[in-house]
């Protein structure tokens, strides 16, 4: 078994960190498994050197340890790219000149329903679009109706608390849910969805342990792996961790940032306790 934990430098880890760090290395340990550490780093100036060294001081704090080199996502450009390749040769991709206003403007009706992985669906201005036709600035997207064409049904197992069992995704359900996603922005050539099931694969990620937030996403990952010819991992999305209003933790969050209990005398058992572990 192998797990990891993923994320980003843009802020101090705060008490939802460490729960999910925690819970991936409790999964591994008690499979006699390997935890494994990501930094995921695309955001470009808004991760900074100090918060990853503070991630790796905290995390080991917390008793964690991992093999090296840490996988970094600012490194690993060259594999999305041939990711995004695959994805073009087997025509599921478009290129996307579209901006947020063009966006808010084509879509009509006011949005029903569950928004997708990363909020209404597109709605599809750009779709069809030849791939030799993408000029610089533009985004690429997934076509997710050549997608499933190829594909057929989206499943994975799922072992968190809120969602346990096996779930199946139609067709028809992916292109409503999900939609075509952004693949490649315009400022970097990969998105968090093409880097997260680049880098699963590459690190052989057998558990993925992630906040309950991302399990919308996950069938978008799934359908990815399975166009990509990369193994499915098994999936478990866990509690998030909220303050005392019911709202999650966020990284300006200082108060609750895992730091901020250490400097107050709180120990690594104390910590694991007020996330209920
Ligand atoms: N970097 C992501 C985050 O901090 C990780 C998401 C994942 O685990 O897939 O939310």
């Amino acid at each position: 078994m192998i797990t990891r934990f993923a994320p980003s430098p843009t802020g101090l880890l705060h008490l939802g960190h460490a729960f999910s760090a925690l819970t991936a290395w409790d999964m591994a340990r008690a499979e006699g498994g390997v935890f494994l550490l990501r930094i995921e780093d695309i955001d470009g100036p808004r991760c900074r050197p100090e918060f990853e060294r503070a991630i790796d001081d905290d995390l080991h704090w917390l008793g964690l340890d991992w093999p090296l080199p840490v996988m970094r996502q600012s490194e690993r450009l060259p594999a999305y790219g041939a990711a995004l390749a695959r994805l073009a040769g087997i025509g599921v991709t478009y290129p996307c000149s579209c901006t947020r206003a063009d966006i808010r403007a084509a879509l009509t009706a006011p949005q029903e329903g569950a928004p997708g992985p990363d909020g209404p669906p597109y709605p599809g201005t750009c779709r069809g679009r030849a791939m030799a036709s993408l000029r610089p600035g533009d985004a690429i997207r997934l076509d997710i109706a050549r997608a499933v064409a190829i594909t057929g049904p989206i499943a994975f197992e799922e072992t968190g608390p809120r969602h346990p069992g096996r779930h199946t995704f139609r067709p028809d359900e992916m292109i409503a849910g999900i939609g075509d996603v952004v693949l490649a922005r315009k400022d970097i050539a990969t998105s968090y969805h093409l880097s997260v099931v680049v880098d699963d694969a590459a690190q052989g990620v057998t558990h993925v342990v992630r906040g309950e937030d991302l399990f919308a996403a996950t069938p978008l990952h799934v359908l990815l792996q399975r166009l990509l010819g990369l193994p499915v991992p098994r999936y478990h999305h866990h509690r998030l961790i909220r303050d005392e209003t019911g709202k999650r933790l966020a990284k300006r969050d200082d108060a609750r940032a895992i730091r901020a209990y250490r400097e107050a005398g709180e120990t690594p058992a104390g910590l694991r306790a007020l996330v209920g572990l």
